[in-house]
């Protein structure tokens, strides 16, 4: 196999000097293991933070060891009986060409999607789920709620913004880095209104894509961000907190909302989750998502970039906001 491991701790946006590609043979199946073949992998936001060595919701990545992560792939060899070569699985052995897996930590997936076996990654998997749990459940979106959503673009929030359109928002507000990427949630996602984040404050923004307030706010990026939704939340909204990106690479404290205070004004409801907290909603998620995403009501875009030997590049440009959709690796064909 060719695996990536982390070699040293980044400072800020990680380097390429941080990742080594190290090649090494890997041993047969023992009984119950598989040996698969990767076909796509995935790079996310939460690996910067595994990468910085503190412990937060999940376990650092260790130095010289390799790297894991989200990771689709045919197995090839079988020591499980169930698990017939030629099967399709989803599994955590990312970041590398090969894997040596317990079968019992990988799932079979469905390959006659219509979409490609990356679509597990994305809108069928840890981000689509992600997005289910926190817009419904954890931010309780209901029908005529006007739902903001902040990365809209990305893999979480194309999907957030799609499914609150399909469960009856009255408006649907995103912002993202671009003016293309503005236009894709406009003219292909169907959002309501969108704006770029660097144009121009937040706030401002804001305000005007949202003239009667917000009643939902799903938070992918923290900082300026949260402040103009806290500015602009009605009394009683309810914020998912999914994330804090702009916060990721930084070196000094983030910027922090300042206006902390309208919490208590506007009786809002801030709820932090993880999606792997929920692990009974997996059924409802599927059950949900997969046919709408089967029928093209909410549409999926992905990034691809081709080789495992680009995969940290992958991961930098996802960071710096070079994805639409989600951002994956082909590793094979
Ligand atoms: P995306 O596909 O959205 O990719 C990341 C995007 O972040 C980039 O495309 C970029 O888009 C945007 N971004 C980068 N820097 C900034 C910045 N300074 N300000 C605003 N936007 C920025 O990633 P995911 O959909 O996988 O993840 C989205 C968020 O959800 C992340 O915060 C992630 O940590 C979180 N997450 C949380 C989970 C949970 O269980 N709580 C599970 C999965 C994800 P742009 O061009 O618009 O800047």
């Amino acid at each position: 196999t060719r695996e990536f491991h982390l070699v040293a701790r980044p400072q800020g946006e990680p380097a390429p000097t941080d990742f080594a590609l190290v090649e090494r043979t890997l041993p047969d199946p023992e009984p119950g293991e598989l040996l698969i073949r990767n076909l796509v992998i995935s790079v996310d936001p939460y690996m910067r933070g595994k990468m910085s060595g503190v412990r937060t919701y999940t376990d650092p990545y260790e130095l010289n060891a390799p790297m894991d992560g989200g990771a689709v792939g045919v197995v090839e060899a079988s020591a499980d009986p169930d698990v017939p070569v030629g099967t399709t699985v989803l599994h955590n052995a990312g970041w590398r060409s090969h894997a040596v897996v317990p079968a019992a930590h990988t799932r079979p997936v469905n390959t006659r999607e219509p979409l490609g076996p990356s679509v597990y990654l994305g809108a069928l998997g840890m981000p689509g789920q992600t997005a289910y749990v926190g817009l419904l459940h954890k931010a309780e979106m209901r029908r005529d709620d006007t739902v903001f959503v902040s990365g809209a673009a990305g893999a979480v929030g194309g999907v957030v913004g799609q499914l609150a359109r399909l469960h009856g928002a009255r408006r649907v507000v995103g912002s993202a880095g671009s003016p293309e990427k503005v236009a894709y949630l406009l003219d292909e996602l169907g959002f309501d209104a969108a704006f770029d984040y660097r144009a121009g404050p937040v706030r401002k923004q804001l305000a005007e894509a949202a003239p009667e307030g917000i009643d939902v706010y799903f938070d992918n990026v923290g900082g300026e961000h949260l402040e103009a939704a806290i500015a602009c939340a009605n009394d009683f909204a309810r914020f998912a907190v999914c994330g804090a990106i702009s916060g990721y690479n930084a070196t000094e404290p983030p910027y922090a909302p300042r206006n902390l205070f309208q919490i208590v004004t506007k009786r809002l409801t801030l709820r932090g989750f993880i999606v792997g907290d929920d692990p009974q909603l997996t059924g409802d998620f599927y059950r949900d998502v997969a046919p709408a995403v089967a029928e093209g009501r909410i549409r999926v875009r992905e990034t691809v970039v081709e080789g495992l030997e680009n995969a940290p590049e992958a991961f930098v440009s996802m960071l710096r906001g070079g994805n639409v959709g989600k951002m994956v690796v082909r590793v094979s064909h």
